[in-house]
């Protein structure tokens, strides 16, 4: 028979600040002896289950608990943690003294004194209280999941709500962790579903263990978690949960081994809303899936911020190809020597009705690498065909040659496609279409490159490499790609009168294309000394403001006519070139 020792609320030893605590706890704590029998309750305890102390002292916590059937618990097992670890947590269900029972959640942990004898318990038992109250009376089975008693997603889903309410007001942390175990399926495969449940029961027994007081662990899945953590938690802590999960389970006489993937998100820096929250957190365990699984990964909202402006990028240039927004400027390329207008440059513009004309630059970076890329490289290449035909029926004979993504040159079937435009215009000579390609595109995957160029060429279309000088490519590239032009970086070609480097840049491709006999073109000509310094390192080839600025098409006829009379460029064909 149980004989308690003190039989006031507040233990008589205890300091003022002990005292203030225990008085005003919202949480109800139960003070049990070394035999379990309770010695002390505060006025929490009796608000949350009427019981008033005379109630229940000298009695053990059955008199007033009992473990839930569904929390996957039973007595002996609980008294083996408390054996082993000290401590122990699991859903509880309480009987207020009206006779009605609750979902409660208790935790105990064992006191030792100075000699390391067990001398008290510490009980907390909290009633789930952001429970909403119309809930508590709702079928257990909505709320909790039968294998493991630990919440299911409908009360984490109204629980997260909770927290985060909570933490606007308190200003406490909030992280909410997902946590899937990897491989899990094998489990069920290889040992049978049984094992299995067992083994997810342990698991969540063991996490348990790891947390604190308001923290909550919910079951959402077959092996999906999810952890409300109500406290400051750094990447030690879930250093420590990973090696928990690590450790082996002994399972019907079997060591078996688990790990997982954790995907973490902190409110309110993460100013999600809950689901979303919870999406988040997936989205990091994903990751973390993807870095080889067994470790965390953390939600980035900056990073998650920056895609999805990006994904509204994409959105808003999907509805300018369909609204028909994109233009095509003509940027003039001569011979400077002859004077001879050679071809144009095609340039992509967006004509976007509230922020004007816009340069690639502005939109092309949030296409890259993605089927837009594909999609408006096709476009590209249609319209310029449309506008070689109508300038061919007005006598403009000039070539035109198009800019070619590196993700839409090794696209599958490009030679095919271009087949297939080039045949729309049966009038348009294919020698007309000149395709630049950067000279990474080539480098990326030579043996398609080559193998795509190849084709194309069949079909009678030449190729230019872009940007010369920026990529890294060798000699042997440069003697494999099947290129007539070569363009020379118009970084280099901007500085090479101020910059001695820029200018080595210069005169090395120059003279490299010379000893190749591939014909090269000065981007960024911008003045007479830019040209007059090309020439006489041999190129005469030329496209650059000093000349021309990209120019809508309606705009071409008038700029070729009075090109003839820009006399100070008629005077380079008097500049000697070697
Ligand atoms: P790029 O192919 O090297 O085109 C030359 C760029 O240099 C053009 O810029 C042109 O306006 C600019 N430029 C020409 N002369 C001068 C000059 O004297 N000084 C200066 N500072 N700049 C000059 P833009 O039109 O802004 O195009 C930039 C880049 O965007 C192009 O570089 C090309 O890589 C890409 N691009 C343009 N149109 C398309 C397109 O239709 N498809 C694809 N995939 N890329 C395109
Ligand atoms: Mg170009
Ligand atoms: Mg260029």
């Amino acid at each position: 028979m149980c004989q308690p020792t003190l039989r006031c609320q507040v233990p008589k030893d205890a300091d003022a600040v002990t005292r203030t605590v225990f008085e005003q706890a919202n949480e109800a704590l139960i003070i049990t002896d070394a035999h379990n029998c309770v010695t002390h309750v505060n006025p929490a305890f009796t608000r949350l289950t009427g019981f008033l102390p005379a109630d229940v002292y000298g009695k053990t916590p059955d008199a007033f608990s009992c473990l839930a059937q569904d929390s996957g618990a039973s007595a002996a097992l609980v008294q083996e943690e408390l054996t082993q670890y000290g401590h122990y947590k699991s859903r509880v269900t309480y009987r207020h003294c009206d006779g009605e029972f609750y979902p409660g959640l208790m935790s105990v942990r064992g006191v030792r004194n100075a000699h390391g004898e067990l001398s008290h318990h510490v009980a907390v038992l909290a009633d789930l209280s952001i429970i909403p109250a119309q809930a508590r009376h709702l079928s257990r089975e909505v709320y909790f999941d039968a294998l493991t008693g630990l919440p299911n997603l409908q009360l984490l889903t109204q629980l997260i709500q909770e927290s985060m309410n909570h933490a606007d007001r308190s200003g406490q942390a909030l992280a909410v962790c997902t946590l899937d175990i990897d491989f899990f399926s094998r489990v069920n495969d290889v040992f049978g579903r049984d094992v299995g449940d067992v083994m997810l029961s342990g698991f969540a027994q063991r996490i348990s263990h790891l947390l604190f007081g308001d923290d909550v662990l919910a079951r959402v899945g077959g092996d999906e978690f999810v952890l409300l953590l109500h406290h400051e938690v750094d990447d030690d802590f879930f250093q420590r949960l990973l090696a928990a999960i690590r450790r082996p389970l002994m399972i019907e006489g079997r060591s078996l081994h688990l790990s997982a993937s954790l995907g973490v998100t902190f409110y309110p820096q993460d100013g999600a809303q809950g689901d979303v929250l919870l999406r988040h957190a997936n989205q990091a365990m994903y990751r973390a899936k993807q870095r080889g699984r067994d470790n965390f990964h953390i939600f980035d909202p900056e990073h998650d911020r920056q895609l999805q402006v990006r994904n509204e990028q994409r959105q808003r240039f999907i509805e300018a190809r369909e609204q028909d927004e994109l233009r095509l400027h003509y940027q003039p390329q001569v011979d400077m020597q002859s004077g001879e207008v050679i071809g144009v440059e095609a340039l992509i513009r967006w004509q976007h009705p509230e922020q004007g004309l816009l340069s690639p630059a502005a939109f092309l970076p949030a296409i890259e690498a993605t089927w837009l890329e594909v999609d408006l490289g096709e476009w590209v290449i249609n319209a310029a065909l449309q506008q070689l035909a109508c300038w061919q029926q007005v006598g403009i004979q000039l070539p035109v040659s198009v800019n070619i993504s590196p993700t839409h040159l090794l696209a599958e079937h490009f030679s095919q496609r271009l087949g297939e435009f080039l045949a729309r215009y049966p009038g348009v000579s294919p020698s007309m279409l000149k395709l630049e390609v950067l000279e990474s595109a080539a480098l990326h995957d030579i043996q398609t490159a080559l193998d795509t160029m190849g084709r194309c060429q069949t079909l009678g279309i030449r190729f230019a490499i872009d940007d010369f000088g920026t990529g890294f490519s060798s000699l042997t590239h440069l003697r494999q790609l099947p290129v007539s032009l070569i363009k020379i970086d118009q970084s280099f070609v901007r500085d090479m009168l101020t910059d001695r480097d820029d200018m080595a840049i210069v005169e090395s491709v120059i003279y490299m294309a010379n000893r190749f006999r591939h014909p090269m073109l000065a981007e960024g000509v911008e003045t007479l000394c830019h040209a007059k310094a090309l020439m006489a390192l041999g190129c005469t080839l030329a496209q650059g403001y000093g000349i021309a600025r990209p120019m809508p098409p309606e705009a071409l006829p008038r700029w070729l006519a009075e090109w003839p009379a820009r006399n100070d460029w008629n005077a380079l064909a008097s500049i000697p070139v070697p």
